[in-house]
């Protein structure tokens, strides 16, 4: 899981997996459009970090994309499913403080304060400050696909009771010994992406 702390009113639980091809559909103002871009960049953003600084933790891994489905993962035995869906679980998930949480197949985020459109207006694409930009993005899949990969997390039943038995009892967030390593390559990664932004923009 990954902390957030936005207020969050009004909100509707929706239930819906987030795809290009739903994004393309949405009518006016391109915002499913840009949506899409941001994605597409935070996954070239994501592989570029793995290219460059390979987690020696983890087993090697890219994030592939379909124009049709979205993301799915590169392992070195084939490729893995790796959807993001914004669901009721995931409504409860950000009501707790959170943005997403893991799941074996991808991950779960809910609904934004003004959830109209469930394809956009959920913790995936918003962040504290608006849509996310590509590096924000980027961190929230990074983070995620190491929960998939490792495996950790609530990535299946018995790592769930795991999961919460912990988090009941010892605390949650980035105390938590299944959030380590996430929350740690996820820092590694915005640092490389701040320093690839500055070096981009001499
Ligand atoms: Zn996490």
């Amino acid at each position: 899981m990954r902390l957030f702390s936005l207020a969050l009113l009004g909100l509707t639980a929706c239930s819906t997996v987030i795809s290009p091809a739903e994004l393309q559909a949405i009518p006016g103002e391109n915002r499913g459009i840009q949506a899409i871009e941001s994605w597409k960049q935070s996954i070239s953003l994501v592989n570029e970090f793995l290219e460059a600084q390979a987690p020696a933790e983890l087993p090697w891994f890219r994030l592939g994309w379909s124009d049709r489905h979205g993301m799915f993962l590169v392992r070195e035995d084939g490729v893995q499913s790796f959807r993001v869906a914004c669901t009721p679980w995931g409504w409860l998930v950000v009501k707790s403080g959170f943005t997403a949480q893991e799941r074996s197949w991808g991950f779960v985020v809910g609904p934004t304060a003004d959830g109209e459109q469930p394809q956009l207006d959920n913790t995936f694409f918003q962040g504290l400050f608006g849509m996310r930009g590509p590096q924000s993005l980027g961190g929230l899949i990074l983070h995620e696909a190491i929960h998939t990969v490792q495996p950790s997390g609530t990535v299946g039943f018995f790592r769930g009771l795991r999961y919460y038995w912990w988090a009941i009892w010892k605390g949650g967030g980035e105390a938590h010994p299944d959030e380590a390593l996430a929350y740690a390559v996820e820092r590694r990664f915005l640092d490389w992406a701040a320093e690839r932004a500055r070096i981009e923009d001499r």
